[in-house]
């Protein structure tokens, strides 16, 4: 009769999520990420899960990024034959983020193979399908019972679409306990999203804290930078080229770039959406209206489409996408969003030796990247191995991220500390997850662990 929680990922770090319930014996996992990062590493560890597949019971996931969702088919390949249980949305998106990750991984064994290295893929497109059959889709707010200790209910996150957090309520016939996992939790009054549902108390919370030590700028400050972007290059003349990650981001811009078009405060422009994943990602978002704020709902009945709108256009193939090489004009939405791969590297190498051209940088751009290079004013960057001298502008718009900052983080927790027994600090690098763990102190929360990789505790003995 113990419930215990060992966490195996995303511990002073923000990747490869995976927390592990056990009560009675019986293990739930939440989150399955795949780690990213150098190569080597990451491999390694996405290969040798640190867990036993085949003893697990139930799988909860809380939202579809690859960071929380990528090792899914790993652990379906390795025995795993129970459910995964997520909201619907995060079902739809699953069905285009794996199949994409089996895609780059075979793609990236063909190329290290041309040059002798060995590599090979966790997983590939048939561990991916097994893993989508075994996926299960539920609505927010209503209570799913996973095994007969534990129930679930997923709550609005407000991260990316389908995104929760996750309530579970357990009862091991000795012990009630309420734990209140917060998933990514994303940032209020953001478009197309709902706010983040407030938690109800918990006994237990495990939070997020990828930005626990820094605050973003106000969604109004977000609309004057892109209209003085847009404002410039109107004066300059050339095409403005957004590398954007396809799922939530390509969407927030194209609903705000429609947005400050019908409001005339930026003049009239095409905008190319150029990636197979945004375009689906897209659809998906179009397909799930019944969760947009009321703001989006409101301008849906007003006729405006946040999705399709004049001079809005996504590529259908590669030959249309080639002749964007010609555009002059406009804007270019295209991913990969940190410029690691993907079509946005055809058009910056048309791009990025034309000075009345500009590459706008709209999200987090990691180090080593080549769009943290653009970002740092590197004088001469390599495209696919060619050297570039770099002559177009590069703004960079912050704000768009899709994780609520400390203040918001805070906003959301503050209120249950009176009531909270113990919270876990996950999901952040080191620094982000031990300032945010301090600021919890300060605000009477009185039991705070950061966890470290493969660290357990019983929460009822
Ligand atoms: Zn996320």
């Amino acid at each position: 009769m113990t419930i215990t929680l060992e966490f195996l990922g995303a511990n002073r770090h923000v990747t490869g999520s995976k927390h592990l319930l056990t009560v009675n014996g019986r293990r739930i996992l939440l989150e399955c990420g795949m780690m990213q990062g150098p190569r080597r590493l990451s491999n390694k560890l996405n290969r040798n899960l640190p867990l036993a597949p085949k003893k697990i019971y139930a799988v909860v996931l809380s939202h579809a990024h690859i960071d929380h969702s990528g090792s899914l088919p790993r652990l379906v390949k390795l025995g795993y034959q129970g459910n995964i249980h997520c909201t619907e949305a995060t079902k739809d998106l699953l069905g285009i983020l794996l199949p994409d990750s089996a895609h780059i991984q075979a793609s990236d064994a063909r190329y290290l193979k041309k040059r002798g290295h060995a590599f090979e893929p966790a997983y590939d497109m048939e561990d991916v399908e097994r893993t989508l059959k075994q996926t299960r889709g539920a609505n927010y707010y209503q209570p799913i019972q996973i095994c007969p200790e534990v129930q679930v209910t997923f709550l609005d996150a407000g991260h990316i679409l389908g995104s929760a957090q996750v309530i579970l309520d357990i009862d091991d016939g000795k012990h009630k306990l309420r734990v209140g996992f917060t998933g990514d939790l994303g940032r209020y009054r953001t478009p197309i999203l709902r706010d983040p549902d407030p938690l109800p108390r918990c006994d237990v919370i495990i939070t997020e804290s990828t930005y626990g030590n820094r605050t973003h700028p106000q969604v109004q400050d977000l609309n004057n930078q892109i209209v003085a972007v847009l404002k410039e290059q109107e004066e300059q003349g050339g095409r403005i080229l957004i590398p954007a990650f396809s799922i939530g981001r390509t969407q927030n811009l194209l609903w705000f770039l429609g947005q400050l078009m019908r409001d005339g405060k930026i003049p009239q422009t095409t905008i190319h959406v150029d990636s197979p994943l945004s375009t689906k990602a897209t659809a998906i978002a179009a397909k799930h209206r019944d969760l947009y704020d009321q703001e989006t709902a409101t301008m849906l009945e007003l006729g405006h489409d946040p999705f399709q709108f004049e001079g809005l256009h996504f590529t259908s193939d590669v030959e249309e996408s080639k002749r964007l090489n010609g555009l002059r004009k406009g804007i270019i939405i295209s991913a990969s969003g940190m410029c690691e791969g993907g079509r946005i590297l055809h058009h910056l190498k048309q791009t990025i030796g034309r000075p009345e051209d500009l590459v706008l940088i709209v999200g987090f751009q990691a180090e080593g990247t080549l769009g943290r290079k653009l970002l740092e004013d590197y004088a001469v960057v390599k495209i696919y191995g060619e050297r570039h001298d770099v002559q177009c502008r590069v703004r960079h718009i912050d704000g768009l991220s899709a994780h609520a900052d400390r203040k918001e983080l805070s906003r959301h927790l503050s209120p249950l500390a009176p009531t909270t027994e113990k919270v876990f600090v996950v999901h952040g690098e080191e620094h982000a997850s031990m300032q945010f763990a301090d600021r919890l102190l300060s605000e009477g929360f009185r039991n705070i662990e950061v966890p470290l990789y493969k660290e357990s505790f019983t929460l009822r003995p």
